[in-house]
């Protein structure tokens, strides 16, 4: 096998990458393939806690794991280098530092936000994607209120923060925003009643298609510690100091210092100037993962659609997919080299539980059975944690984890 080993490369390490990579390190003995993997840091991110990185209700740190410190570098080789481009033709990546070959490429390259063409919001909105830009929402809170408590009459639309989009980011985030704003409030002398924390969501309700009743227990929670809804109120554009939004007589601009968009995600924008079709924003693989076209290209998580055979729509993206996934195409790019039948990709649903701050949730779990509050929270808190696990044993959940002892 050595001198014509299989070359699989791995971009981004998300979840999708990440668990591609461990997966391959375990099926392949290192004399078996070259397994490169490719990410922009040094460190993998739980996306799935960015929220709670933008609102600074968790260290940044906390949500960072060393690439180094769960996957063996000694049968990886690991490349810190950002991707520019895929050129699919030649089976090569183009690097900022350089360019790599591969026989098999999995793509892994996660979400940026989709603004939609409304105007402003690539400029004046902040978004929560990766830990630079939810780090920068935490640092530009904090300073809106130092800066309030420095001004003899200051302006109220420096601590007003408005959230667009009601969907499980944006509904996680006012969570963790109704547990920090009260602990800023402290900090800087100012009183809660300054504050105001406004969502507005295009659709007449919070949580589009998900369980009424669960939905209806979120904006209850969220409404209780003081945050507002505006719903079925789209936003039309994005200005440096305010939102307008609402039709026709109904338009209305909303002044505000702080906007934080969370309407909706797409592919990693490399995907599509790579030259794969994009639908709705992200390439639609088949049910062994790969792109349509290329039998060597598997692209995963939020850069892909998967196809529910059942409902026939694509799976939402998740975490709980991308994680999912890759024990697909690990397998396949084993079968592809080693001969056998390759798998489909069938979701194992475990649920949906969304956070609502510290000791808060609601969500559906297994066959659908309901959970609210702190018995919700716990078992958030047990998914994080499994991930986790799974990625880095029970070190990496002592380390890291919801339920560390210290
Ligand atoms: P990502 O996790 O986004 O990883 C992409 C990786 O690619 C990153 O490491 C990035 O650094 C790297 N990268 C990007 N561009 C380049 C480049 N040019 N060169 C090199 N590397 C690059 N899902 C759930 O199932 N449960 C949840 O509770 C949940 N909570 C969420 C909370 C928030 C705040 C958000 C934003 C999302 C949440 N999701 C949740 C959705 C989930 O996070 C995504 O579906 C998941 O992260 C997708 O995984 P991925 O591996 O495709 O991409
Ligand atoms: P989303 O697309 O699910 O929600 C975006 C929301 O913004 C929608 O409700 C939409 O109606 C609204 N919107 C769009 N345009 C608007 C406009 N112009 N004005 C006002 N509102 C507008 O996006 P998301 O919340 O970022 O979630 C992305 C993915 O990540 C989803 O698949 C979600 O399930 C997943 N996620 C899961 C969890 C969890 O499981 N706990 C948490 C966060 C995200």
């Amino acid at each position: 096998m050595i001198g014509n080993r299989p070359k699989i490369v791995v971009l981004g390490a998300g979840y999708a990458g990440m668990m591609t990579t461990k997966r391959l390190t375990q099926q392949f003995a290192p004399e078996e393939a070259d397994i490169t993997l490719v990410n922009k840091h040094n460190y993998h991110y739980q996306t799935t806690w960015l929220h709670e990185v933008a609102a600074g209700t968790i260290d940044v740190n906390r949500s960072r794991i060393m690439i180094s410190d769960v996957i063996n570098t000694r049968h990886v080789n690991f490349i810190h280098d950002t991707v520019v481009k895929i050129n699919k033709e030649a089976k090569t990546v183009q690097l900022e530092k350089g360019e790599i070959n591969y026989d098999y490429l999995v793509i892994g390259l996660g979400f940026e936000k989709a603004a939609f063409g409304i105007p402003g919001m690539e400029e004046h909105a902040f978004s929560i994607q990766t830990v630079d830009t939810s780090r920068m929402i935490r640092d530009h809170i904090e300073y809106q209120f130092a800066r309030y408590r420095n001004q003899k009459n200051p302006d109220p639309s420096m601590l007003t923060i408005v959230v667009g989009g009601a969907g499980f980011t944006g509904i996680e985030f006012l969570g963790e925003l109704a547990e920090r704003i009260p602990l800023l409030c402290k900090k800087y002398d100012v009183p809660r009643q300054d504050v105001r924390i406004i969502d507005i969501e295009a659709m007449p309700t919070i949580l589009p298609n998900f369980d009424e009743e669960l939905l209806t227990y979120a904006k209850e929670s969220l409404e209780n510690r003081g945050i507002e809804f505006k719903l079925g109120t789209k936003i039309k554009e994005v200005k440096e100091d305010s939102v307008v939004v609402g039709e026709d007589e109904k338009e209305e601009e909303i002044k505000a210092n702080t906007i934080v968009w969370t309407g909706g995600v797409q592919a990693n924008r490399i995907v599509g100037e790579s030259g794969f079709e994009l639908t709705k924003g992200k390439v639609n693989v088949d049910a062994t993962l790969r792109a349509p076209g290329h039998d060597e290209v598997f692209i995963l998580g939020d850069c892909a659609w998967v196809m529910n055979n059942e409902t026939g729509k694509p799976y939402p993206p998740t975490a709980q997919i991308a994680i999912q996934e890759a024990d697909v195409c690990a397998h396949n790019i084993k079968t592809i080299i080693y001969g056998g039948t390759l798998q489909e990709f069938q979701f194992d649903d475990k649920g949906t539980v969304a956070s609502l701050g510290g000791s808060d949730a609601m969500g559906t779990v297994f066959d659908g059975n309901k959970l609210y509050g702190m018995q919700a929270k716990v078992m958030k808190n047990v998914i994080d944690d499994r991930y986790l696990f799974l990625l880095g044993g029970p070190m990496l959940v002592l380390k890291k984890g919801k339920f560390r002892p210290f």
